[in-house]
């Protein structure tokens, strides 16, 4: 499809075709539109850019990434069909491991997400066959990988549901979510919870990370100054800025 790179919600409109495409790849479920749909109504509220509170969140998780044992980037159909690329600079730049997780779990497309991630240059993406489940959360949706997401001791869950999100911080996992809506469970129950869109945390969390050039003392502050209660009340403090200001006459 011809897209006018002047329109002004040219990048909007691109993510929509990506996500259309990678519906029809196999890699996106009808359930991953809606997903994005939800996610675009809060980026209206948020004025389409990163907040402040969002950058906060998004370099304590840079933080959190460098000075993890082992950490995970967990990855979705929608993760993959907008940010493949993004997502494995990222893996890159802070030695995360890579896993397919899906809420709709089918062999097939968790093959189709970790081909796609690999197109992009992915050394090694934890796919098919899980070996293990998250406590608490009911059939195909608790499967995960032992070398990845369940031996994991920070993970990155990007559009991630709730139950799941709750269930890894129960497990005592430092959860780091990118969710564009501020009231979801999943922002709720994150260990540190960036509401920004996908494709501008991810790039901005890898250069925060490269930015921070192996000083782990300046990580380590950043982590023990770092308060999530502060991030979601700037959030919502933004959205009334901003709502406040289109309401005056
Ligand atoms: P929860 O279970 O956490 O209360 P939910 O039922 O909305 O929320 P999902 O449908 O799994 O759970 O959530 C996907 C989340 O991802 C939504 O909250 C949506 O706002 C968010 N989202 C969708 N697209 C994007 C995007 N491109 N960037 C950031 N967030 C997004």
């Amino acid at each position: 499809m011809y897209m006018d790179r002047s329109h002004p919600r040219f990048e909007s409109l691109r993510r929509r075709e990506k996500l259309a495409e990678g519906f029809r790849n196999g890699l996106v479920v009808p359930e991953g539109l809606i997903a994005q749909g939800r996610g675009e109504a809060f980026d209206y509220l948020l004025g389409e850019r990163t907040i402040d509170a969002a950058e906060y969140a998004e370099r304590a998780a840079a933080a959190a990434l460098f000075l993890a044992k082992r950490a995970t980037i967990s990855v979705n159909g929608n993760v993959a069909a907008l940010a493949a690329s993004e997502v494995v600079a990222l893996s890159r730049t802070s030695e995360a491991s890579v896993e397919v997780n899906l809420f709709h779990w089918s062999e097939s497309r968790a093959r189709a997400i970790r081909e796609a991630l690999e197109a992009e240059g992915a050394k090694e993406v934890l796919a098919e066959n899980p070996d293990r489940r998250l406590e608490g959360v009911a059939h195909d949706r608790g499967r995960c990988h032992s070398r990845g997401i369940f031996g994991a001791d920070v993970v990155l869950i990007p559009l991630e549901d709730g139950d799941r999100a709750s269930a890894l911080v129960e497990m005592g996992k430092t959860v780091i979510s990118i969710d564009l809506n501020p009231l979801s469970r999943t922002s709720r129950a994150a260990i540190i919870s960036i509401v920004d869109e996908l494709t501008r945390a991810i790039p901005n969390i890898t250069k925060f990370v490269e930015e921070l050039s192996g000083d782990s003392e300046s990580a380590r502050r950043t982590m023990d100054s770092y308060d999530n209660s502060e991030t979601l009340s700037r959030v919502f403090s933004a959205i009334l800025e901003r709502l406040k200001s289109l309401s005056q006459r």
